[in-house]
């Protein structure tokens, strides 16, 4: 008899059930995007990297993971690029907010009472509260008062020594990471074979005026797509980061859901 899958979906009905009834097992969320992420690399890596977060914190505190959300809100210039760049395509955010709140709420008609979302596309972070705290109201409404998410993005756990570490030549900032070291080390850690390093192009850390424009000013955008330099990534610096954010968000879960 193989050993069960941690993604849900690859489990049959009746052995789901036999999982979740009881309410103890968490379900694990991931929440990404298609985003293009530079020359160097595909467009799905905010569905990629959330999704093995949260494969490998499963196996350690006995969750299931969910199959996650492809497609997420629009990509925001000071954060990835800009929502007008091809091949980024994104939702509007009552589309995500109400298809989130959905799936909440069959997961807790499923019997799931701990859920964690994993999110993996910055512009999603509001929206996920909204379709988080319309669920919890919705449910409060049937008599369920006893669901609790956990909301979180990988690139939290990451502690100042480490960001010292990875980053010996100053830290940009998670928001102009998009494409960058942090992103590009984990791809080639976890999926070389899908990261072109001969095609990232470098270039100083993007900077922007303290407001926004609408439509967006495509020359305020890299032309490489990335808002950092990617040139300093290496699977060296991917792995100390799986293993610092694993283990701070396998901490974070079992103080949340103890066992
Ligand atoms: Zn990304």
């Amino acid at each position: 008899m193989p050993e069960q899958s941690v993604f849900a979906a690859e489990l049959s009905w009746a052995d789901y059930d036999a999982r979740v009834r009881g309410g103890d097992t968490p379900i694990l969320l991931p929440i990404g995007s298609m985003e293009q992420h530079g020359h160097h690399m595909p467009m799905n890596v905010d569905v990629l990297l959330p999704v093995e977060f949260a494969r490998r914190v499963a196996s350690r505190i006995g969750a299931l993971v969910a199959p996650p959300f492809t497609y997420g809100y629009k990509s925001h210039q000071k954060s990835g690029g800009g929502n007008h760049l091809p091949g980024t395509t994104s939702l509007d955010g009552a589309t995500l907010v109400a298809a989130l709140r959905d799936v909440l709420k069959e997961f807790a008609r499923h019997g799931v009472r701990r859920i964690c979302l994993f999110n993996g596309h910055f512009e999603n972070s509001w929206f996920i509260i909204e379709g988080i705290d319309l669920a919890l109201r919705e449910l409060k409404w049937s008599g369920i008062d006893d669901m609790k998410v956990v909301v979180l993005s990988y690139w939290d756990f990451v502690d100042k020594d480490t960001i010292n570490r990875l980053y010996p030549k100053g830290f940009p900032g998670w928001e102009i990471e998009h494409g960058g070291v942090l992103e590009t080390s984990l791809m080639l850690a976890l999926y070389p074979e899908q990261v072109r390093l001969e095609r990232a192009i470098d270039h100083a850390p993007a900077s922007f005026p303290p407001y926004d424009v609408y439509p967006p000013k495509p020359e305020w955008t890299p032309a490489s797509g990335t808002l950092s330099s990617p040139k300093e990534a290496s699977a060296e610096k991917g792995e100390i980061l799986l293993q610092v954010c694993a283990d701070g968000i396998v901490k974070a879960l079992e103080t949340e859901f103890p066992r």
